[in-house]
């Protein structure tokens, strides 16, 4: 095995282009000189495409956990009642802050694989009336599922005033999000999934709506109050030093995604995705979710007849290439293939010929290239389509 390669296709963190690693490595800056100034003036503007809002976007030197816990002490009290659809790991995430903070909690969960269903949440909003916000998860990382947030968002506001919070960290970049248009009121994201960075920053925007509410709690936070870093943003500046060589990077990794266009990258994640899915059912293994609830930056594998553990070590000490595999309840029972970021459809058939390898050393039979085959045709149906 070559020691220097690593083949990471997990969920995130993602790899890292190599003009972002280069950009990253320039001198230091002063963090309240010119050059900062010109960087967040690029950067910001730069950011809205991708959330889809004319709203500003607020940028964290924090991991994507921090993004989550600043929507939940920024729009709501303690006290106060809100709803959490938990369709897996992330979206539990969201229930455990909001227990710390004394939030009252309506659950509504929903198995594991599956996506929510907008009648139930209408159900629940109408049996729960006092309800000031509603947390959903977009692509809920640890099932592979993308959730209708625009769907989910039309529920929300006919059958509420609730503010709807949306934590887009393992999709947005990735898949088509339009905040203002779905009406989504506050949408948080990381730099290390779609966005092509290392872990560190994090990316929040809230609706007008949401900025009201956020403006009068009264609720204690401080270096998570939203709106310090509003107030700074408007002047180019951060409340606080931030992570100067990622904004470098970040300034980077948004001009190769301007370059690309945001319809060749929304469309090169949803080709991978099919690909991807595609090798899985012509190999005749069970996916986790079914076509229509799929996300299109990670897909979940659920094996019948052997181990993803196993396939998962094998993967690792024999070719450098590292798949996630499940969380909590889904532990060794699934194993997820990323491929979002700085992933193309040519990784994607070099990861499925390898996992085919692999299938063959642990010992279960198939023919080798079958799942690369299929996944060929679905890319190539693709290219002859432009
Ligand atoms: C990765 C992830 C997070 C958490 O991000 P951290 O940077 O690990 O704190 C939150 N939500 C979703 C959907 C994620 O995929």
């Amino acid at each position: 095995m070559l020691p220097d390669q690593h083949i990471l296709r997990i969920p995130g963190p993602t790899p890292i282009p190599p003009s972002v690693t280069h950009a990253m490595a320039q001198p230091m800056i002063g963090h309240r000189g010119q050059e900062m100034k010109e960087l967040l003036q690029t950067v910001k503007e730069k950011l809205k495409p991708i959330f889809g809002t004319k709203e500003d976007i607020l940028i964290y030197t924090a991991s994507g956990t921090a993004a989550l816990e600043t929507a939940v002490v920024n729009a709501v009290q303690p006290g106060e009642e809100v709803v959490i659809i938990v369709t897996g790991a992330f979206g539990d995430r969201f229930t455990k802050i909001c227990d710390e903070y004394h939030i009252k909690v309506h659950k509504y969960d929903v198995t594991w694989g599956e996506a929510a269903d907008q009648d139930r949440l209408a159900e629940l909003l109408k049996a729960h009336p006092n309800v000031k916000a509603v947390f959903a998860t977009f692509c809920e990382t640890s099932t592979a599922v993308l959730n209708p947030v625009k769907e989910l968002a039309e529920i929300v506001h006919r059958e509420s005033n609730a503010l709807f919070i949306v934590d887009g960290v393992s999709c947005v970049g990735g898949t088509e999000t339009k905040m203002d248009e779905w009406g989504l009121d506050i949408v948080v994201t990381g730099s290390q999934k779609a966005m092509m960075l290392p872990a560190g920053l994090a990316f929040i925007a809230a609706s007008e709506r949401a900025w009201k509410v956020i403006e009068q709690n009264p609720h204690s936070r401080f270096y998570l109050d939203m709106r310090k870093y509003r107030a700074k943003l408007r002047e180019d500046s951060t409340p606080f030093t931030p992570a100067v060589s990622l904004l470098q990077g970040l300034k980077q990794a948004l001009a190769l995604m301007e370059e690309e266009g945001l319809a060749a990258i929304y469309k090169r994640h949803n080709t991978m995705a099919a690909m991807t899915r595609a090798a899985f059912h012509a190999l005749n293994i069970p996916l986790l979710t079914k076509d229509a609830d799929a996300s299109p930056t990670v897909t979940a594998v659920k094996p019948n007849d052997f181990s993803s553990e196993d396939l998962r070590k094998v993967l690792r000490t024999n070719f450098g290439l590292t798949i996630a595999g499940g969380q909590q309840h889904l532990k060794g029972a699934i194993f997820r293939i990323g491929h979002m970021g700085y992933c193309s459809p040519a990784d994607v058939l070099q990861t499925i010929s390898l996992i085919e390898l692999g299938l063959q050393q642990i010992g279960k039979t198939i023919e080798l290239g079958t799942g690369v085959k299929a996944a060929q045709a679905n890319y190539l149906a693709e290219l002859s389509l432009v």
